[in-house]
């Protein structure tokens, strides 16, 4: 942990539950940097339970920018964002819309793993308000080092975040969003969601709708 870092948890009582992110960036922004300096991130309480933070992974000079919520479990171990099952709806549902991952950055709103036990499993929690608002600098970052000409929110966190709380990702995904953040934005579902749907039926047509949504934010990157 630098020094700054030390100095700013002591001035924030070492521990405080959302005293926020911002004292933790380092002062030269590049991903590397601010990835390395995610790990030592005491903004909030959620550090404390979680293995690792997980900070976004893709190309510097990447097109697209994909955000979703925060690391599940596999992330969590890992330290890589989407890779275990929903990435990998996620990256089938990016080849069905002609997106290569590769083109593309993808990262969280939050970077620690939020979870409570169910037996031996860790199951998600959905980080509060606060949480989001402590983790927020991060994204800040990484949006002003990507620059991304395409915004993409997976989810209603992500998409009220940094689109608006008024965004309804059931009724508005799919369309292009107003935003100062990129050129182009929209939302549409997690890929998580697609894994809770109570049948085969269901999952088949979020699929879908998460396809046709990249493809419409393909789309739009097209002109
Ligand atoms: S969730 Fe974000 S603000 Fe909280 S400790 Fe982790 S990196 Fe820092």
């Amino acid at each position: 942990m630098s020094a700054r870092s030390r100095a700013a948890r002591r001035d924030t009582g070492g521990e405080s539950a959302t005293a926020g992110a911002a004292a933790f960036l380092p002062a030269r922004r590049s991903l590397a940097a601010l990835r390395k300096a995610a790990q030592d991130c005491r903004g909030c309480a959620l550090h404390a339970r979680a293995t690792q933070a997980v900070f976004g992974e893709g190309r510097r000079g990447a097109r697209i920018m994909l955000v979703g919520e925060q690391p599940g479990d596999d992330e969590d171990h890992e330290g890589r964002p989407f890779v275990g099952p929903a990435g990998r709806v996620l990256d089938a549902a990016l080849r069905a819309a002609g997106i290569d991952r590769a083109d593309c950055y993808v990262s969280n709103t939050v970077k620690h793993f939020k979870w409570q036990p169910r037996g031996k499993r860790r199951m998600h929690s959905k980080p509060n308000a606060a949480e989001q608002r402590a983790c927020r600098p991060w994204l800040d970052a990484e949006l002003e080092q990507i620059r991304p000409e395409l915004l993409v929110c997976l989810g209603a966190t992500a998409a009220q975040a940094l689109l608006g709380r008024g965004v309804r990702v059931t009724v508005d995904h799919g369309r292009a969003l107003p935003s100062a953040l990129a050129k182009h934005a929209i939302a549409t579902i997690h890929p998580s969601s697609v894994l809770r749907q109570p049948d085969a039926d269901a999952r088949e047509r979020a699929r879908r709708q998460l396809t046709d949504d990249l493809r419409a934010a393909a789309a739009l990157l097209r002109g």
